[in-house]
């Protein structure tokens, strides 16, 4: 399969201290490549930098095109979006409202939004339609990250990255969430998906990456890292 996000050698420093050393990955058009790391091995560092809301060295190209010298917006109009850790949502605003939003800049720019687009949404995530009308900071965990995934589909990605969508939430919303990342990815969307839940994310990524300190120390399919002693006793637990 093709590449459609394609990243070498970023970098990432917080006042010269680095927090992301040259590091290099790609995710398939069609696929879904997890990055698991421990709490402060640089995950939401890496992703925040990819959607160019920090500064960073290296190149990132969509589609074999370079991105790395767009602002957010430019990146966002190439088909990237980034759900991330905090969810970010306009809490005392309600669910339908949060998701018109991530229609914005496309109505900025004279693509209006389709009829449809909401409604594909709410097939989706049918939780988010019983509550289309509720306001967003009166949600559940679960739901809140729901509403977080589909506003950034609202913009129609081609690469979605997910920040954690697992942090926080019971085991049985977990499995939802995760169901509907791999619905996604059948539909066609590329999932860049951050998780310190090593298990979960290994169980329905393709391809996995394991971050030590701002540095991939170990990659590969993610059948082969799941049957890797070093990443079983460090991340998975001894079972
Ligand atoms: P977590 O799962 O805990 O969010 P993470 O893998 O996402 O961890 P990052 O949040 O990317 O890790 O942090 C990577 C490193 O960068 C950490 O050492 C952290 O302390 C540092 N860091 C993160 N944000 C800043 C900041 N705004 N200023 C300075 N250092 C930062």
């Amino acid at each position: 399969m093709s590449a459609l996000l394609t990243v070498r050698d970023l970098a990432v420093a917080y006042n010269g201290v680095p927090a992301v050393q040259p590091t290099s990955l790609t995710v398939a058009a069609g696929g879904i490549v997890t990055v698991i790391g421990a709490n402060g091995a640089g995950k939401s560092t890496l992703l925040n930098a990819l959607m160019g809301i920090l500064p960073a060295h290296g190149a990132v190209s969509i589609d074999g095109e370079p991105v790395q010298h767009l602002a957010v917006e430019g990146r966002f109009d190439r088909g990237i979006a980034l759900v991330p850790e905090k969810r970010e949502l306009f809490t005392t605003m309600s669910v339908e409202d949060n998701l018109r939003l991530g229609r914005f800049r496309l109505r900025a720019e004279g693509r209006v939004a389709s009829a449809g687009a909401l409604e594909r949404i709410y097939g989706l995530f049918p939780r988010l339609a019983e509550r289309r009308r509720q306001l967003a900071g009166t949600l559940s965990g679960g739901e809140r990250q729901m509403l977080a995934m589909g506003r950034a589909l609202m913009g129609r990605p081609r690469l979605l990255m997910l920040d954690e969508p697992s942090l926080g939430l019971a085991p049985l919303i977990v499995r939802d969430i995760f169901r509907i990342v791999v619905e996604l990815r059948n539909a066609g969307v590329a999932v860049l998906l951050v998780e310190q839940n090593a298990r979960a994310a290994l169980k329905i990524a393709d391809y996995g990456y394991v971050l030590e300190n701002g540095a991939v120390v170990l990659e590969g399919p993610s059948a082969q890292l799941q049957a890797d002693s070093r990443i079983v006793e460090t991340y998975l637990g001894i079972s």
